[in-house]
């Protein structure tokens, strides 16, 4: 055989067997509840300054017709109380509740910089009892975004090799009293298991499959996302993103995690 055609032929072959295999062992996995991530977000990074949302899922007042009903945490008067209804608030959105298995948890915060520069940012955990991160391109389409174009970027961070981050460039139309209004954002996320990271959806899966196989565990992979708003031409939002994940980075790894990204 070809060289050229011998190293697809054999990664195929791989996963093929790892599949196998897969399907044939899955009653015998161990699940493994520590994630990579610890599950809040700091007030304050360097430079940014942080404000947790916070979602009221009152399906009569609030958040009638998936309505969004989020609060800035800072601004409540009484903490996860809804200051329009007096119900208890989430952290996620009521759509989002309702959708993903119960166990999934999530936290979201806007930060500003001193420019006056937003970006939103999650953490999503996926639950024990099954997978429920999804493809984020899916969910980008669904909520009526359209997909201007992708590509890796990498974030130099101290102490370790660059973070890959996968970036995703999107637009919108809204709709608005002097006629409709551009709306051009990013969105840049990477995943991470309990010691592994990737910005490929596909590798994750791989992931998935080789853990479960060669290390008889199942474990619980989180997604931290990025997004804010971009110029219609140009790359100058990259300035942002790769300050912001500088900086929030070190935050939000759990031990197992921190020692396998920083070598310690
Ligand atoms: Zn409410």
């Amino acid at each position: 055989m070809e060289r050229s055609l011998l190293k697809p032929f054999l990664t195929v072959v791989i996963l093929m067997t790892l599949s196998v295999i897969a399907l044939a062992f899955t009653v015998d996995v161990k699940l493994d509840f520590i994630p990579g991530v610890k599950m809040e977000l700091p007030d304050d990074v360097s430079g940014w300054h942080g404000n947790q949302l916070k979602f009221c899922h009152n399906p009569e007042l609030c958040a009638r017709d998936y309505k969004d009903a989020s609060f800035y945490y800072n601004d409540l008067e009484i903490p996860d109380i809804c200051p329009d209804c007096g119900s208890s608030l989430f952290n996620m959105a009521r759509a989002e509740k309702e959708q993903l298995p119960d166990d999934t948890e999530f936290v979201k915060s806007a930060y500003t910089n001193e420019a006056g520069t937003r970006v939103f940012t999650s953490i999503v955990l996926s639950g024990t009892a099954r997978d429920s991160i999804h493809r984020p391109q899916r969910c980008l389409k669904g909520q009526g975004n359209s997909l201007d174009g992708e590509y890796d970027l990498m974030v130099p961070i101290e102490g370790r090799d660059p973070l890959t981050v996968r970036v995703i460039k999107t637009s919108r139309t809204f709709r608005t009293a002097e006629g409709p209004k551009p709306y051009y954002s990013y969105y840049a996320y990477w995943f991470v298991g309990q010691d592994r990271e990737t910005p490929s959806h596909y590798s994750r899966m791989f992931w998935i499959a080789w853990d479960r196989v060669v290390r008889s565990t199942a474990n619980r992979w989180a997604y931290i996302a990025v997004q804010g708003e971009r110029e219609a031409e140009g790359t100058e939002y990259e300035t942002d993103i790769i300050d912001f994940v500088q900086n929030m980075y070190p935050h939000v790894l759990s031990e197992t995690m921190r020692e396998k990204a920083y070598g310690e």
